[in-house]
C-alpha cells in the first residue's frame, strides 16, 4: 500500500520535471530562434538595401533573385532556381526569376512555406517588396537554426512579379507548376500603414480582351470601318453596369491599353486589361509609413528604405519564425487551423 502511493507519487514528480524541462526547453528553443534572427538581421538590412537599389521589374528580377538564392544556401536551404512552369502562363517555361528552398528536418512532419517577394514598380519599391523578401529570409534564419532537432521541412518560395502580375506570371504560375505541392501552410508578410494580423487582401486575376475591327479613313469613308475602339468602350459601360450586382468585396478594375493610332483613322485594333479581385487571403501586415500613406505612391518610397522599415520587418520576420516553428512543432494545431479554414470556406460556398 505504502509503497503505492510511493510509486504514485514518485510518478508524478517524475511528470512534473518532466513537464518542467519541456516548458524550459521550449523556452530556450524560442530564445535560440529569436537570437538568431537578431543575429542575422544586419546582413539581411543589407541584402534589403541592395534589393531597393537593384529596383528590378518584375519578371526582370534577376540580382534580387540571385542575391536571396545565396543567402538561403548560407542559412543551409537547398536552392533551386528556374522553375519549371506551364509555357502558357509564362513564355518559353520557365520562372527565371522564382527559387525553391528546403531545408527538411528530423523526420516526417508539416511542410510550412514562406513566400517572398522582391520585384519593383516603374517608381522603385513603392510596394515594399524589399523588405518583404528580407522579412521572409530573416524569418527562415529562426526555425534554420532548430531545424536539425524538428519534424516536417520548411519551404521558402520566391515569387516574382507580384505586382504586375499579369498573364498569371506571378505566384498562379508557380501553383499551376506544382511548386507548393506538399505544403500545409504559407505564411507571408506585407508593409503598409498599419499593423494586422488578419487584413483581408483580395486575390487578383488578370485578363487582356484584344479588339479587331477594320481600318478606314474617319472622315472621308468613315462607313466602311468597323470600330475598335467603341468595342472596347462598350465592354468599359458593361462593366460598370455589372458594378451594381457585385458582391462588396469585388473589384474590377482596367484600363485601355490600345485605343488607335491616329485621330483620321477609325481604329482597327483596340487592347483592354482588366483586373477582378475578389475571395480574400491572409496575410500578416507590418507598419512602416503613417497611415493613410498608400501602397504604390511615390510618398511610400521614403519609408520602404531599410532605416526607415527595419525595426516593424525584423518584429514581422519573428512573428512568421515563432509562427512557422510553433506549426512544425504542433502538427495537431496545423491541423486544427486547416479544418478550421475548410469549414469557413464550405460557410462561403467556396
Ligand atoms: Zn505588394
Amino acid at each position: 500500500m505504502r509503497k503505492t502511493r510511493f510509486n504514485g507519487l514518485g510518478i508524478v514528480l517524475f511528470l512534473v520535471i518532466l513537464t518542467f524541462l519541456w516548458a524550459a526547453t521550449a523556452v530556450s528553443d524560442e530564445k535560440q530562434l529569436l537570437a538568431a534572427i537578431d543575429e542575422r538581421a544586419g546582413s539581411c538590412r543589407a541584402v534589403s538595401q541592395k534589393i531597393l537599389d537593384y529596383k528590378e521589374l518584375g519578371q526582370q528580377e534577376f540580382k534580387s533573385c540571385q542575391l536571396l538564392m545565396e543567402e538561403l544556401r548560407k542559412l543551409g536551404f537547398k536552392v533551386e532556381g528556374d522553375l519549371k512552369v506551364p509555357d502558357d502562363l509564362i513564355k518559353g517555361g520557365v520562372a527565371k526569376t522564382a527559387f525553391r528552398a528546403e531545408l527538411a528536418g528530423k523526420g516526417p512532419g508539416p511542410t510550412i512555406t514562406i513566400m517572398l517577394e522582391y520585384n519593383a514598380l516603374p517608381n522603385g519599391h513603392s510596394c515594399g517588396h524589399n523588405l518583404i523578401s528580407t522579412s521572409g529570409l530573416l524569418a527562415a534564419a529562426g526555425p534554420a537554426k532548430l531545424m536539425k532537432d524538428t519534424p516536417g521541412r520548411l519551404l521558402i518560395i520566391g515569387t516574382p512579379d507580384e505586382d504586375r502580375g499579369s498573364f498569371d506570371g506571378g505566384k498562379i504560375s508557380l501553383l499551376e507548376g506544382k511548386h507548393f505541392d506538399g505544403t500545409d501552410m504559407v505564411l507571408i508578410t506585407h508593409p503598409g500603414d498599419v499593423w494586422s494580423v488578419d487584413k483581408e487582401l483580395l486575390a487578383m486575376k488578370r485578363a487582356t480582351f484584344v479588339f479587331k475591327g477594320k481600318a478606314a479613313h474617319a472622315a472621308a469613308a468613315p462607313e466602311q470601318g468597323i470600330n475598335a475602339l467603341d468595342a472596347a468602350i462598350q465592354t468599359f459601360n458593361g462593366i460598370n453596369a455589372l458594378r451594381q450586382h457585385l458582391r462588396q468585396d469585388v473589384r474590377i478594375h482596367g484600363i485601355i491599353k490600345k485605343g488607335g493610332e491616329a485621330v483620321n483613322v477609325v481604329p482597327a485594333l483596340a487592347e483592354a486589361e482588366f483586373a477582378a479581385r475578389a475571395y480574400p487571403t491572409v496575410n500578416i501586415m507590418f507598419k512602416i509609413a503613417p497611415e493613410g500613406v498608400a501602397l504604390h505612391a511615390d510618398e511610400m518610397l521614403k519609408y520602404t528604405v531599410p532605416e526607415a522599415g527595419w525595426q516593424a520587418t525584423v518584429q514581422a520576420a519573428k512573428a512568421v519564425a515563432l509562427t512557422a516553428y510553433d506549426l512544425l512543432k504542433n502538427p495537431a494545431k496545423e491541423k486544427k487551423i486547416q479544418e478550421k479554414f475548410r469549414q469557413l470556406k464550405a460557410k462561403e460556398g467556396k
